[in-house]
Formats: structure tokens, sequence, C-alpha cells
């Protein structure tokens, strides 16, 4: 494969913007692949190359590069007729409507422009509901380019993860290792009265893709309660793509106060939300005093694509396909591994999944599990060869990878063959 002009765009790239990229996962080495275009569920590069692309905008585009007919003629005919106004419009309302319809914990909802904004709007109403300041998160989750929840550490020790934030802001973040029910336990116990809310994904899907073992989400649910803390769930990744239409929380039987969303809910244009109990919801401004507010929130062309995007999901197989294909690709790389490579692990569920370089083949739990892997040789020679066969990879061992609607049979099993050959 040649990439002559994607390495010449990345030289001009270098010089305008920082680190050549607008987001930091980007900027694969040597140098990236600039994308020219999709096609359903590959993308060409600049220099022709054609890949089968499993990064799926990390994880927007339920449908691949080519969005259903409705949705297109949404996108179109809102972006024709604004495309937005800083007036409410009907299509806000709708959308608010299906969400609220199919997602158990949101009866009401607050549309943003990110995830990040989400998470940190949720984070604003947990802390202004309950009157306390300290969030329990889990280490090794992601929840966004936010100050809160950028943080390393243990209890007690927890620090910025990034230059920029100052230490203060780290001291009201306990983070806690996921699927331990008695460090989170003893969490509570000391600091209980001051915990406005426990944040996690449902599934850890941004430090590899680590399960929730059986009854952990129940007992954060639990504990939140006894102690009157907001249990906020993060689906910016899982939501609508695990579980369908009710998202992770139906999939485990588990209703949160809080759900952040993000991603596929915007139909791949940029997009986040606050949904939950209108109580806690209606009280961002203006109905209540906690402020929340946004040039761009609630975009038409956006609310369309996301409506139509669900609408599509809710009329056709969608789901039954990208899950099916999941498991098919999860069961062909797990017969790979034990031929290849025993120590190696598949994780993933509905149609998420990744390799992870394991060393004892035994399942991650939690993140400190997971940055126990072969990382290096994951992002430094795997992704590399796996690109080199065809095949694009989110690049690096952490991050999830996603199936589409666009995905075919066919598709799955090139993959496994360029699998067999890269391990
Ligand atoms: N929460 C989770 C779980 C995420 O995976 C991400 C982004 N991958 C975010 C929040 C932040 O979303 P955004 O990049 O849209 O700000």
């Amino acid at each position: 494969m040649r990439h002559d002009e994607s390495r010449r765009l990345y030289d001009r790239a270098l010089s305008v913007l920082a680190g050549g990229v607008n987001s930091s996962v980007r900027a694969t080495q040597p140098y990236p692949f600039f994308v020219e275009r999709g096609d359903g569920a590959h993308v060409i590069d600049a220099d022709g190359n054609r890949y089968i692309d499993y990064v799926m905008g990390y994880g927007p585009l339920l449908y691949g590069h080519d969005a259903p007919e409705p949705v297109q003629a949404a996108v179109q005919k809102h972006s024709a007729a604004g495309p937005m106004y800083g007036a409410p419009t009907e299509i806000e309302v709708e959308h608010a409507e299906f969400v609220a319809r199919h997602v158990p914990s949101v009866e009401m909802i607050r549309f943003v422009n990110s995830g990040t904004e989400a998470t940190v709007s949720a984070v604003r109403l947990a802390r202004a509901t309950t009157g306390r300041d300290k969030i329990v998160i889990m280490q090794g989750g992601y929840h966004g380019a936010q100050e809160s929840t950028l943080v390393k550490g243990e209890p007690g020790n927890v620090h910025p993860s990034t230059r920029g934030i100052p230490d203060s802001f780290a001291e009201h973040t306990i983070p806690v290792p996921f699927n331990d029910e008695e460090t989170v336990r003893e969490v509570f116990e000391q600091h209980g009265d001051d915990i406005a809310a426990v944040m996690t994904e449902p599934i850890l899907a941004n430090t590899g893709i680590v399960a929730p073992v059986d009854g952990y989400l129940q007992t954060l649910r639990d504990i939140t309660e006894e102690h009157g803390s907001l249990l906020i769930f993060d689906e910016v990744i899982t939501g609508f793509r695990v579980g369908g239409l009710q998202c992770a929380q139906g999939k485990f039987g588990v209703t949160p106060d809080i759900t952040t969303f993000g991603k596929i809910i915007g139909g791949g244009f940029p997009v986040g939300a606050i949904g939950g109990k209108a109580q806690l919801v209606e009280q961002f401004t203006p109905g209540g005093d906690v402020f929340q507010s946004g040039t761009f929130s609630g975009h038409p062309v956006t609310m369309a694509a996301g409506h139509e995007y669900l609408n599509f999901a809710a009329e056709n197989d969608v789901y039954d396909h990208v899950n099916r294909l999941g498991d098919d690709l999860r069961a062909g790389i797990s017969d790979i591994l034990e031929d290849q490579a025993p120590e190696y692990t598949v994780v993933g569920t509905d149609s998420m999944f990744k390799t992870m370089f394991t060393r004892d083949g035994v399942t991650p739990k939690n993140g400190a599990d997971v940055s126990k892997a072969e990382t290096d040789r994951w992002e430094r020679v795997f992704w590399q060869e796996m690109k080199d066969h065809g095949v694009f990879l989110t690049a690096n061992q952490f991050e999830s990878q996603f199936v589409s609607y666009a995905h075919t049979d066919e598709d799955i099993e090139r993959t496994l063959e360029a699998y067999k050959e890269a391990l």
C-alpha cells in the first residue's frame, strides 16, 4: 500500500493543527492515513486504499458510511431549511420523546453537543441536586475531556491526569477499580455523606472492553441509594449500541438516576445528552438554577439525523444484524486465538469487540488488568499489520471497535483472514 498523499497531507497538517489532528487518538504512527470518503462499511484513503472500517467514527456510525435513505433525506431537509435558529424546533421534541419512550431511566432530556459536555453537565447536576462535591469514577474509565474526571490514582491519592488541571479539582474525585465491590463499599463508608454520584460506563469501552461481573451494577445502584447519592451511567458509547433501543441499562436491568449519551444519538453529527428523572433534569436552567446552555444544542440537523437513525433501528433488523456479525467475529477470532495465541482473549458484546493482548488468557476485570496487556505490541505491530491487510481498527489496545449495519458476512470473513495472518 502506498500512502504518499496521506504523508503529504500530514506534513501540511503538522504546521497548522496541533499534532496534525483535531483529536489525539487520530495521530497514528508513523502518520495517519487521511480519509477521502466512506463507502458502506469501508473507508477509502487519500491514496485510494480501501479498508474495512471497525472504527466507525469511534462509535456513532451504526449504519456505516451510507446512512439509510430517510436519514439522508432528513439531514438534507433540515440543513437546507436553516440549518439552525437559536429558537426551538419540533424535531428536538420528537427526538426527546423517542428517547424517553425507549430508555428506562429517561423521563426528560437535555441535548448538548458532545459526550464531554454531557458528562460535565451530568456531574454539575449531581453536585447541585445532592449538595455534595465528591464523585466516584472507575480507574481507566473515560468520560471525555472534563476537569473532574481526568484524574489518575486511587482513593486517598488522586491527581489530575493532565497538565492544566489544578490539584484541588482532583480532590473531589475518587477513582475505584471497576468490578470491585469491596473498594466502593469502603469508599462509601468513609465518604458516603459527601458523594454526589458514582459515574461509570455500564461496560467499560475505553479501556479494553470490560464487562461488569454479575451483580456489580446492581451493587452500585443499591449503595448509591443507601447513601443518597446518584448513579450516573455514561452511555455515550453503549447507548443505542448495547441492549438495542433500551441501551445497556435495559440489558442489565439496572436503572441509573442520570444517563449521558453521545455518538449514535446524533446520527453521525456532533451530539451529547443528559437524560434522567424529570425532577432532576428540570433543575437545569431555565426551569431550575443549575446552569446549562449551548448555541448549537439540539441542532436541527443533528436531531433529525439522530431521530431517523433510531426510527430506522426501531423498524428494521438493525440490532439483529450487527449483533449476529459481532457474535461471528468474536467466535471467529476466539478460534484463531486458540490456535495461534492462547494467551490472548476476545472481549465485547453485541456489536462491540476487541482482542486483548493479555499475557495469561484471563479476561480483564478492570482497567489495571487491561494495562498489563501487551499494549505496545498491539499498537505498534498488530494494528499496523491489520491496516496493511486492509482492516482499520481503533489504534490502541484500549478503545472498542464496532460492527455496523453496512458490514457483511464477506467483510467478516475477510477480517478473520486478516486476523489469522496478522496474529
Ligand atoms: N464518555 C464516554 C464513555 C466516551 O467514550 C466518550 C468519547 N469516546 C466521551 C464520554 C466523550 O465524548 P466526546 O468525545 O463526544 O466529547
